[in-house]
């Protein structure tokens, strides 16, 4: 611990300022101001009391070592922070910019002051570690012959993938859409992570021999019979794609989308696509629209900022539950991840968010979409019950439903692997994240349900750790966690 009274020299945490709202609703770069300067970062990093129980690692499926690299960071030395870093986190860079900082919620600090700002310490190490040119493939120390199938190139796949790469295994990571990322790639818009971040990853992984084939939908382009003859272990890690639906009337009028219609599409112009119109916007897009998103989450806000971007005359975001307390609620005590009201950037940015609220129809003309009929609703016996009396219409010409994944898509590769399932209808898989079928892997939110980038990486570690024990008897690939699913947590 570099400094034993850092936490009380430093008593307030400080962050990078976000760049003025006028000013970023102008493009679609990260929202941060550049340059946070590495003494103010130095002194953040001074605030960690190295705890003799450090809770920050309870809060991190990655078990990332907090104090460690925090120590390193106060006494400028980068080069050994980024290698405690790596050793936990395949990459910071993209935990360091969209994790939700689970870490922070179960620091010691923030029993009675502000959090150690760990965040910030991890993307500006990462950061300073690819400017310093210290990020470079790390190559296996022998071949093992062995071929390993990953199908699903977001998180937990290209987690998995670096990790049975570097154990000598020959992988090929599969993936359907025409360019590597998964969610990271074209769920999460670039004002939140810029995709260069994801290239340059993938350039430091195709070094270290990590074969990359886009494009290719394994169930159909490659038969699940063809996968097994052609590998000797399979990672799945394709998600969970199938998106949560309003069967309310009204539903099949035009401008009602699910919201991963809507945002893969407005990434897609980021990344320089034909796909515009004369005015360069994408096929559904919220310009002059007046905007309705169905649901209050993650999601929802990258929809929110998103049409705010693209021109949106307004926008409301309806969430069914009640709006959660400024402060940690009762039922989430430290250290547990608090229920509590969280402004994101994109929320700052305007719009209207409306909770305890349900939608009954949807309303139109001509075919389209033209508002929605909703109303208050209240908790009985753990139900939502309409408040008589609170119906309200409200005008819409495009509603963007953000309310989550059911699971995994089954037909087509799970069903022709025949694969079992869990409870709630994910892949099912044992304490090695083994599914029911020998020798066939899973990890991320295909076994786990929609979850967070964090979980997915820590999973893609433990299922490549155990998959080099199939493959090899034995495995030196660290396991970060055991499986658990969302409902477990
Ligand atoms: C809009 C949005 C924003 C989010 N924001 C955040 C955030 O800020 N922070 C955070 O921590 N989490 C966030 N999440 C959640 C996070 O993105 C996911 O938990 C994470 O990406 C899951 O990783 P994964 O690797 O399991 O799956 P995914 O990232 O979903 O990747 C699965 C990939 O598998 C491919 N695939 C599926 N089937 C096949 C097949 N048969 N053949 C070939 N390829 C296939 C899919 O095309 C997809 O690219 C967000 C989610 C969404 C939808
Ligand atoms: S809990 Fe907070 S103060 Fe304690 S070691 Fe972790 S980051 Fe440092």
């Amino acid at each position: 611990m570099g400094d034993a009274q850092g936490f009380l020299k430093h008593t307030k945490r400080e962050l990078p300022t976000r760049r003025p709202v006028p000013l970023r609703l102008m493009d679609w770069k990260e929202v941060y101001e550049e340059n946070f300067s590495q003494d103010t970062l130095r002194a953040q990093a001074s605030r960690c009391m190295d705890c003799g129980i450090p809770f920050c690692h309870n809060g991190c499926p990655l078990g990332n070592l907090i104090p460690e690299w925090n120590d390193l960071v106060y006494k400028g030395r980068w080069r050994e922070g980024i290698d405690r870093l790596h050793a936990t986190n395949n990459f910071p860079e993209f935990t360091g910019r969209l994790c939700p900082a689970p870490c922070e919620s179960s620091c010691v600090l923030g029993i009675n002051q502000d959090a150690v700002t760990i965040k910030q310490v991890e993307v500006e190490l990462i950061e300073n570690a690819f400017d310093a040119g210290w990020v470079t493939p790390v190559y296996p120390t022998r071949l093992t012959g062995k071929k390993v199938a990953v199908v699903g190139s977001g998180p937990a796949g290209l987690a998995a993938a670096q990790q049975l790469t570097r154990a000598g295994h020959t992988v090929t990571v599969f993936e359907r859409a025409d360019r590597i990322g998964g969610l990271l790639r074209y769920g999460i818009p670039e004002f939140k992570m810029e995709k260069r971040f994801i290239d340059r990853r993938v350039a430091q992984m195709q070094a270290e021999g990590t074969i990359f084939k886009a494009g290719v939908n394994v169930g159909e382009d490659i038969t699940a019979a063809q996968l097994r003859e052609r590998f000797d272990a399979v990672v799945l890690a394709g998600g969970s794609t199938i998106a949560r639906d309003l069967p309310v009337p009204g539903r099949d009028l035009d401008g009602i989308h699910q919201a991963m219609e809507f945002l893969p599409l407005s990434n897609r112009v980021q990344l320089g696509d034909p796909i515009t119109d004369a005015d360069g916007l994408p096929p559904i897009h919220a310009r002059d629209k007046k905007v309705v998103i169905i649901g209050g989450g993650d999601t929802g806000a990258d929809c929110l900022g998103t049409s705010h971007r693209q021109g949106a005359a307004s926008v409301h975001q309806f969430e069914i539950m009640p709006r959660p307390p400024e402060q940690r609620a009762d039922s989430t005590p430290w250290p547990t991840y608090p229920l509590m009201y969280r402004v994101s950037s994109a929320h700052e940015e305007g719009g209207e968010r409306v909770y305890s609220v349900n939608t009954e129809r949807f309303v139109g003309e001509d075919g389209k979409v033209t508002g929605l009929q909703a109303h208050e609703v209240q908790m009985v016996n753990g139900r939502f019950e309409k408040i008589e009396g609170t119906d309200f219409t409200l005008e819409a010409d495009l509603v963007l439903l953000a309310m989550g994944f059911t699971g995994p898509q089954k037909p087509g590769l799970l069903e022709d692997l025949g694969v079992g399932y869990d409870q709630r209808g994910n892949v099912k898989r044992d304490k090695d994240f083994q599914t029911t079928v020998p020798g066939v892997f899973v990890a991320g939110d295909m076994g786990r349900g929609q979850s967070l980038i964090v979980w997915a990486i820590a999973e893609g570690r433990s299922a490549a750790a155990a998959a080099d024990r199939f493959l090899e008897g034995e495995s030196a690939l660290p396991s970060p966690i055991v499986p658990t699913t969302v409902a477990q947590r």
